[in-house]
């Protein structure tokens, strides 16, 4: 193997490090022996001259990734072994690769979830056999090839392709060939979409045209919650997608689901998925809209539904964005909250990473007070267990979520 290239640290920088926090920032580097390329593996040393760590080097503010504190992720067996680790914590809390088919009730879920697996830069999502991989490092992308061969070595037969989608989150400046397209498909297998099962109801997922790998698996036990307390309610999903929350509902026996997504190809799957699970969905009467969900709702009368879901996509992608975001959360909250009807839920989501929890409630503590409403926290959500954080890195921890009962 080729000596790798070293990355020295200042003096008394190696704190975080030592704490397994899994990024270098640039600032805390004295010196780079050697000129690495964006993607490649480079060692991380104190300025006393200890080995820290190793990871991918990358352009920007952070520019090392750890990839291991103890080992070199160069060797033949690194992959596998991570992706075991990864797997094996998914068994943990009953998700499996092996539950396949109708009969199973969960046969998708994130199988790596970057720095929360100790891969940052690494998604992989299993949809009943397809794991839908995103890279977004450099690294990552790199690593693809040798990730595929550790996914057919590990899953054998379980494995019915691997499809990457990394041409929208690969960094583009790299110069990098962002096509998507199989790694991996099994004999036989030509399809870009298969039914999947979440709690016993079946999603259909196409994960060549859908939005981030195809679907958001992070809001499965959310969903299950509005499932038990959509009951007799008429229920609003704003930013539905393809009606993950609308399902739920209808099978916990809701009176109504309306559901509202900007997208005509969400809107589309979202019939699709009503009719793959009309048996357990009742008497129910869906409305289907693709329309914006804060004209939708501005437009809606007050009173009408008992039951809103309010996700919509991250409004603040960087720091940079996120006054305007909080912004715009408050003025969505602030409508949905003085629509409900008296005695009302609102189940209220945010998927940006950089808007802490305490940031999410303050500014729908703002939004009730605007309305002048009698509001109270019930509960509050987070990412489910297969979108796991690792404790040295709390910044993980993305999606937040509060159960309203307004009065
Ligand atoms: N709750 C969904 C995931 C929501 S993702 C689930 O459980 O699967 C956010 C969704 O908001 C996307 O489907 C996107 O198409 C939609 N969207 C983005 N901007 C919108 C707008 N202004 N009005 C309505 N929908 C919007």
């Amino acid at each position: 193997m080729q000596p790798m290239i070293k990355v020295i640290l200042k003096k008394n920088r190696d704190e975080s490090l030592r704490r397994f926090h899994p990024w270098v920032f640039s600032g805390a580097i004295a010196q780079i022996q050697g000129s690495p390329a964006e993607g490649d593996i480079v060692a991380v040393y104190s300025a006393e001259g200890e080995m820290l760590a190793m990871g991918h080097y990358q352009l920007g503010s952070i520019a090392v990734r750890i990839l291991s504190f103890d080992g070199d992720p160069r060797d033949p067996g690194f992959w596998t072994a991570s992706l075991a680790r990864a797997i094996a914590a998914r068994e943990a809390v009953g998700l499996r690769c092996d539950a396949s088919g109708e009969s199973a009730p969960t046969t998708c879920f994130r199988l790596v979830h970057g720095e929360g697996d100790g891969l940052p830069g690494l998604i992989i999502d299993w949809y009943d056999g397809v794991c839908v991989l995103q890279a977004h490092s450099v690294g990552m992308f790199r690593s693809k090839g040798r990730i595929c061969d550790a996914l057919r070595e590990l899953l054998t037969d379980r494995l019915k392709a691997v499809y990457d989608k990394s041409a929208g989150t690969a960094p583009f400046k790299a110069g990098l060939d962002l096509v998507d397209g199989y790694l991996y498909r099994r004999d036989g297998f030509v399809q870009d979409e298969l039914p999947v099962r979440e709690n016993g109801r079946t999603f259909i997922v196409n994960w060549v045209e859908g939005q981030k790998t195809g679907f958001f698996l992070d809001q499965r036990d959310n969903r299950a919650l509005v499932g038990k307390y959509a009951a007799g309610r008429r229920v609003l999903n704003l930013f539905c997608y393809t009606g993950g929350f609308s399902i739920y509902a209808a099978s916990g026996g809701a009176e109504s689901v309306d559901s509202v997504d900007s997208s005509a190809r969400a809107v589309s799957l979202l019939e699709k998925n009503i009719a793959a699970n009309r048996d357990s969905c009742g008497e129910v009467t869906f409305g289907n809209y693709c329309a914006d969900a804060m004209d939708f709702l501005a437009s809606s009368e007050a009173g009408k539904y008992d039951l809103m879901i309010v996700d919509p996509p991250a409004f603040a992608k960087h720091r940079g964005a996120l006054k305007n975001a909080l912004r715009a959360y408050q003025r969505l909250n602030a409508s949905a909250i003085s629509k409900v009807a008296p005695g009302g839920l609102v189940f209220t989501f945010s998927c940006s990473q950089v808007v802490d929890k305490i940031t999410f409630a303050n500014t729908v503590f703002s939004a009730a007070a605007q309305t002048g409403r009698s509001v109270r926290i019930l509960d509050r959500f987070c990412q489910g267990a297969d979108h796991p954080v690792s404790i040295y890195h709390p910044e993980g921890e993305y999606l937040k979520g509060l159960l309203l009962y307004v009065e």
